[in-house]
C-alpha cells in the first residue's frame, strides 16, 4: 500500500505539520506502482532521504488514460459547463491560498529553493495562475463565420481529451500550475508526470484537487522516471496532446515519440541562454540589483535566467565591481534559515553538471572571478560565481548551465551586442537595460526571444505569454494563447438554403 509522508517544518516566521499519502494518483484514489517499487526523495540540503514516493511505470500509464478518458467522457469533457469548470478552478485557487504555508514548505524542502522565496513567489505564481485560468473556463468561444448568403459557419473550441504534460524540477508547483491551468479551464483530463527529484507538491496538490471537487479521474498524477512513464505519456496512443517543460535534449525525444506514436499535439518548453544588455545610460544600482537577480535567483535553475550578461564597455569595470559585491553577499545556506537567499542546488547530478562547467571554463582559460566553489561540506551548495575573459566559443557562454553560474561580457555598440546576443541556439527569453526609451524598445524588438524585459527581469505574470525561439520551444504557456494549446477548433458549416 502506498505510504504516507509526515512532515514538520519550523521556520522563523511559521511552524507547521503535513501528512499526505506517496502512491500514485489514479481516478481519484492514491495506489501502489504496478511494480510496488518506489523512488527515493533526497533532501538537497544534505542528501539524506526524505521519503519514498510510488514509481509509476508504462502499465499504470495506461491505467491513468484509461481513468482520464472515463471521466472525460461521464464527469468532465463536454459534460462540465464552462461555469462548474471556473467554480471548481477557483475552489482550488482559494484552497491554494488556505495551504500556502504547507506548499511552501513542502517545495523548500524537496527542492531547496528558500522558503521565502517558495511562499512569495511560487506558491503565490502558482496560485495566481490557477485563479486566472479559472477565470476564462467559461469563456472559450468560438466564432461566427459569413461567407456567402446560402452559408452559415461558426467554429467551436472543443477540448482535446486525455492531455499529458511531464514538468521539470526547477519550479515543480509553478510548472505543474502552468500546466493544469488552461488544461482543466478548457475541459481537458490529465495524465501529468512530476520531476522524480521533486514530486512532492505534485502529489499534496492531489489532496486539493479531491478537496475542491474535481470528479475522480480529471487530475491523475503518476511519479516516475522520464524514460518509464515520461516516454510512455509521449508515445501513447490515447494521449492527444502532449504539454512538456524541460531540457531541450528532452524536448526532441519527446516530439520524435510524438511523430512515431500518433503524431499528437506538442507544446514544449525548453531551455535558455538568456542576454541580459546593460547600455552605459542604464540606472547602474538597478542593472546591477537586476542582473543579480537574474542569475542568482533560485540559484540559477531559471530557464529564462540571464547568464550571459552584456555590458557597455563605459560602465563594464564600475558595473563589474558593483555587481561582484552584491554576489559575495548572497546568504548561501539552509532554505529554511533566517535571511537566506540561495539554498541547494537540486541535487548531486545538477551539483556535478554545474560543478563541472565551472571547470570547463576554468580549463578553457576564463576567470574565475568570484565565487567557483562549493559552499559547506554536505548538501550541494554552490558559491553566486561569475566568469570574466570569455570567449564566444566556450562552452560557459554557449550551453545553459542552470545553476548561479554568469558569463559578464563587454560590448561596444548596439550592433555588436545584438549579433552577440542572438548568436545562441535558444531564443526563451532577454532583458535591456538602459534610460533610453528608444534604445531600449529598439533593441527588445531586435533579439529573437520570446520575452524580452526592459529595466527589469524574470517578471512573468498569468495573463502575459511565455515561450520561445528558435530551440528554446514551441507554443505559448500562460495567457490567452495557453488556452489554443488545449482545445480543437471544429468548424461547423450550416448550409441555408444552396441547393443540389
Ligand atoms: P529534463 O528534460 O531532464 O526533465 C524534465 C522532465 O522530463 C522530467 O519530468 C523528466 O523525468 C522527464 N523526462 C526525462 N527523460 C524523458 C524522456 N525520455 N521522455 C519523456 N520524459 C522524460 O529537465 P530538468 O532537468 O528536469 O529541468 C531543467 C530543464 O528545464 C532546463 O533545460 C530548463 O531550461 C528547462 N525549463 C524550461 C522552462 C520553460 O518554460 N522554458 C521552465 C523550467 C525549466
Amino acid at each position: 500500500m502506498p505510504t504516507t509522508f509526515d512532515y514538520t517544518w519550523d521556520t522563523p516566521a511559521y511552524k507547521g505539520t503535513t501528512s499526505f499519502n506517496t502512491g500514485l494518483y489514479i481516478g481519484g484514489k492514491f495506489v501502489d506502482g504496478s511494480n510496488k517499487t518506489t523512488i527515493d526523495v533526497i533532501n538537497p540540503t544534505n542528501g539524506t532521504l526524505i521519503t519514498k514516493v510510488a514509481e509509476g511505470v508504462d502499465a499504470d500509464v495506461d491505467i491513468a488514460v484509461a481513468a482520464a478518458q472515463k471521466a472525460f467522457d461521464e464527469s468532465w469533457g463536454l459534460k462540465a459547463s464552462g461555469a462548474k469548470r471556473a467554480e471548481l478552478l477557483g475552489n482550488l485557487g482559494r484552497l491554494m491560498d488556505k495551504y500556502k504555508e504547507e506548499l511552501s514548505a513542502i517545495e523548500a524542502l524537496d527542492n531547496g529553493k528558500t522558503f521565502g522565496w517558495a511562499y512569495a513567489v511560487d506558491v503565490t505564481f502558482s496560485t495566481d495562475t490557477i485563479k486566472y485560468f479559472a477565470g476564462w473556463a467559461d469563456k472559450i468561444t468560438g466564432q461566427t463565420i459569413e461567407t456567402s448568403q446560402d452559408k452559415f459557419a461558426y467554429t467551436r473550441h472543443e477540448p482535446i481529451g486525455v492531455v499529458g504534460q511531464i514538468i521539470p524540477w526547477n519550479f515543480p508547483l509553478l510548472m505543474w500550475a502552468w500546466k493544469v491551468g488552461p488544461a482543466l479551464a478548457t475541459g481537458n483530463c490529465i495524465v501529468l508526470k512530476p520531476s522524480e527529484f521533486t514530486p512532492l507538491t505534485a502529489i499534496r496538490m492531489c489532496g486539493l484537487i479531491e478537496e475542491a471537487g474535481f470528479p475522480p479521474g480529471v487530475v491523475n498524477i503518476v511519479t516516475g522516471y522520464g524514460n518509464t512513464v515520461g516516454a510512455a505519456i509521449s508515445s501513447h496512443m490515447k494521449i492527444e496532446k502532449v504539454a512538456f517543460t524541460g531540457s531541450t535534449l528532452v524536448g526532441r525525444k519527446i516530439m520524435e515519440a510524438a511523430a512515431k506514436s500518433n503524431l499528437k499535439n506538442v507544446t514544449l518548453e525548453l531551455g535558455g541562454k538568456s542576454p541580459n544588455i546593460i547600455f552605459d545610460d542604464a540606472d547602474l544600482e538597478q542593472a546591477v540589483n537586476w542582473s543579480a537577480h537574474g542569475i542568482f535567483w533560485n540559484h540559477g535553475q531559471a530557464c529564462c535566467a540571464g547568464s550571459r550578461i552584456f555590458v557597455q564597455a563605459g560602465i563594464y569595470d564600475e558595473f563589474l565591481k558593483r555587481f561582484t559585491e552584491k554576489a559575495q553577499k548572497i546568504r548561501v545556506g539552509d532554505p529554511f534559515g533566517k535571511d537566506i537567499d540561495q539554498g541547494p542546488q537540486v541535487s548531486e547530478l545538477q551539483y556535478d553538471r554545474i560543478m563541472s562547467y565551472i571547470d570547463s571554463g576554468r580549463q578553457e582559460g576564463a576567470t574565475v572571478h568570484t565565487g567557483g566553489t562549493r559552499v559547506g561540506t554536505e548538501g550541494y551548495f554552490i558559491s553566486p560565481t561569475i566568469f570574466t575573459d570569455v570567449k564566444p566559443d566556450m562552452k560557459i557562454v554557449r550551453e545553459e548551465i542552470f545553476g548561479p553560474v554568469g558569463v559578464i561580457i563587454k560590448f561596444t555598440d548596439e550592433e555588436d551586442v545584438i549579433r552577440q546576443a542572438n548568436d545562441t541556439v535558444y531564443g526563451l527569453a532577454a532583458a535591456v537595460f538602459s534610460q533610453d526609451i528608444n534604445r531600449a524598445i529598439e533593441t527588445a524588438h531586435k533579439l529573437q526571444a520570446g520575452t524580452a524585459w526592459v529595466n527589469c527581469v524574470n517578471h512573468l505574470q498569468a495573463p502575459i505569454p511565455f515561450g520561445g525561439y528558435k530551440q528554446s520551444g514551441i507554443g505559448r504557456e500562460l495567457g490567452e494563447y495557453a488556452l489554443h494549446s488545449y482545445t480543437n477548433v471544429k468548424a461547423v458549416h450550416i448550409n441555408l438554403g444552396h441547393k443540389m
